[in-house]
């Protein structure tokens, strides 16, 4: 190996992983590989499962560009082990989206086909966690696995859920290679379904691609030479797809010509087909345009490039269309050699499709019941049987997961006035039924993001994220009046229900962090307060509601 670059440390790891992610999908295996040399010893040295899971992965990556098959078995096969000891999370998901991107590359889609399942499963469950890069990448990944498993539907779905991520992300180049992913799925799916003669539904998602392609454009950000190319190919292919066959042709000739005067194979591949694509419609439009010809010679062009960037499926799609183009032609016999050899491909990569589509399902629906039961389970654990609500273990949980002091928030302690006599007088279960309806009265007059919880008893928690005390004080009298204002006649009650409510407030910027528990009992003794001042009241340190009300 050449001295070169500097190597780099465990802590560099992160920043390196999405180096060579976006390595990975580019069209020089020289960039990957020199990434890969510069994270290597780093990557050797890592311990955590979830970098033994990558060191593999990229190693098999590397594998694949060597053209080791072996060594990409080997390489899938240790990532997945490492995965299992690995948490379910979206890194994780990424991890899978990857390997199963690796695997469609070395044509094994009955084993990409179920690491992207598993992988989209993660991804959404991940998605609870919030945002993140590793969830938009994981979505990246699923949506070209997919796209190569002529899953184009799902491919944009995945790329179009991968772009609302990184739109609530800060990376300006994240949300732009999403947007030139979303274009360019789009524009595929567009192709797919021109060909199968949906037409309308054709026009309407290649308008979408260029309304992607160009939502890219506007963005502040200047993209590599062979990203800013790919997208001028999309863009002019979304233009013909959604109608506008010439004046697409010109800016498609211009990208052309850049793209096989500097890109790399693939990417020139994909050139190729797109213009021929657009000559053959344009054939088609025009009566004996003359431009079958150049197609032809394009779409062998874009074969051989594909099969020696390794893309089979658009190998695959190269064949078919010299096949179907020939034909048109009148050279049957030229017609058939290409389709021959678009069966003989396509029969080794679609033979397990059905048993594989049943194992899927199976999988899935095992999976769907399993979390049904997870979520009937945490619902029982946190849920208050009778009104509903989060119960005191899921208020707890709450307001443990809060940082009470480092943001403003207010919590307001809620109990029925004379309750007891609620139950000693009319009955118990008129007593349920007022806890009930003043459990639904608080939840229907909170504001939105704010939470009501059953503590206790006839004591209800209501938690108003970043409330100053003037704010709550204002929207929990807003439900003290709506308890004191119900109609309570037809349950014949001795005394009309009314509720105390006790506030307190942490300041934004404590100089040491709260604890709620302390923030909790000082809105408890506000309601002993407001009790002892005559019930039917709020109060709170610095201020007091509801006095009006005897
Ligand atoms: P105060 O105005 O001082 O709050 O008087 P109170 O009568 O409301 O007194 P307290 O809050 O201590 O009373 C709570 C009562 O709520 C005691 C208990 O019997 C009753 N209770 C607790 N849980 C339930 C329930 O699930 N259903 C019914 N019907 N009653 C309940
Ligand atoms: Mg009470």
């Amino acid at each position: 190996m050449t001295p070169g670059p500097e190597r780099l440390t465990e802590g560099d790891l992160d920043d390196a992983l999405w180096r060579l992610l976006s390595a990975s999908d580019r069209d020089d295996p020289a960039a990957f590989a020199a990434e890969h040399d510069r994270a290597a010893e780093a990557l050797d040295a890592a311990t955590d499962p979830r970098w033994v899971a990558w060191r593999h992965a990229l190693a098999a990556r590397r594998a694949l560009a060597d053209g080791d098959p072996e060594a990409v078995a080997a390489g899938v096969a240790a990532a997945r082990d490492a995965l299992g000891r690995c948490l379910p999370c979206a890194q994780t998901a990424l991890t899978l989206a990857y390997l199963a991107a690796v695997e469609v590359a070395t044509d094994h889609v009955d084993a990409a086909m179920v690491l992207a399942i598993d992988a989209g499963l993660l991804a959404e469950t991940a998605a609870a966690d919030g945002p993140s890069r590793a969830l938009h990448q994981a979505h990246l990944w699923l949506s070209l696995t997919l796209a190569a498993l002529d899953l184009e539907e799902l491919a944009v779905a995945q790329a179009l859920q991968g772009s609302r991520v990184a739109d609530e992300l800060p990376g300006v180049p994240d949300r732009w290679r999403l947007l030139q992913l979303c274009a360019q799925q789009h524009a595929e799916l567009a192709q797919a379904l021109h060909r199968r003669g949906q037409g309308e539904r054709a026009r309407e998602l290649a308008g979408t691609a260029v309304e992607c392609a160009e939502a890219a454009r506007a963005l502040d950000w200047e993209a590599g030479p062979a990203d800013q190319d790919l997208l001028d190919v999309v863009q002019a292919w979304a233009m013909a797809g959604r109608g506008e066959v010439e004046d697409a042709l010109g800016p498609m000739r211009r990208a052309h010509k850049r793209v096989h005067r500097d890109g790399g194979t693939w990417l020139r591949g994909y050139a190729d087909l797109v213009l021929a694509r657009l000559l053959t419609r344009l054939a088609g439009n025009r009566s004996g345009g003359g431009h079958d010809a150049e197609a032809t010679d394009l779409l062998v062009d874009a074969a051989g490039a594909f099969a020696a960037a390794g893309d089979r499926r658009r190998y695959r799609q190269c064949l078919l269309e010299l096949g179907q183009g020939t034909a048109a032609m009148g050279r049957p016999a030229e017609a058939l050699h290409w389709l021959e050899a678009y069966r003989a491909d396509t029969g080794r990569a679609h033979a397990r499709g059905r048993e594989l589509w049943a194992e899927m399902f199976v999988r899935r629906s095992r999976l769907r019941e399993a979390e049904r039961q997870t979520a009937h389970l945490r619902r029982v654990a946190l849920e208050d049987p009778l009104t509903g609500l989060g119960n005191r273990r899921s208020a707890e949980r709450r307001l443990g997961g809060m940082r009470v002091g480092a943001e403003p928030v207010s919590l307001a302690v809620v109990d029925i006035d004379r309750f007891k006599a609620v139950n000693d007088d009319a009955s118990h279960s008129h007593g349920d039924e007022v806890l009930r309806r003043v459990a639904e009265l608080l939840r229907e007059h909170s504001r939105t993001g704010d939470e009501v919880y059953r503590w206790a008893g006839d004591e209800f928690l209501v938690v108003l994220p970043t409330a100053t005390e003037a704010q709550a004080l204002a929207a929990v009298d807003r439900l003290r009046a709506a308890v004191a204002g119900a109609d309570w006649g037809d349950l014949q009650l001795p005394e009309p229900v009314t509720v105390s409510i006790g506030v307190a407030t942490a300041p934004a910027a404590a100089d040491e962090p709260l604890g709620w528990r302390l923030l909790f009992d000082t809105a408890d003794l506000h309601l002993f307060t407001a009790k002892r001042g005559g019930r039917n009241r709020v109060r709170a340190h610095g201020g007091r509601a509801g006095d009006d009300t005897p």
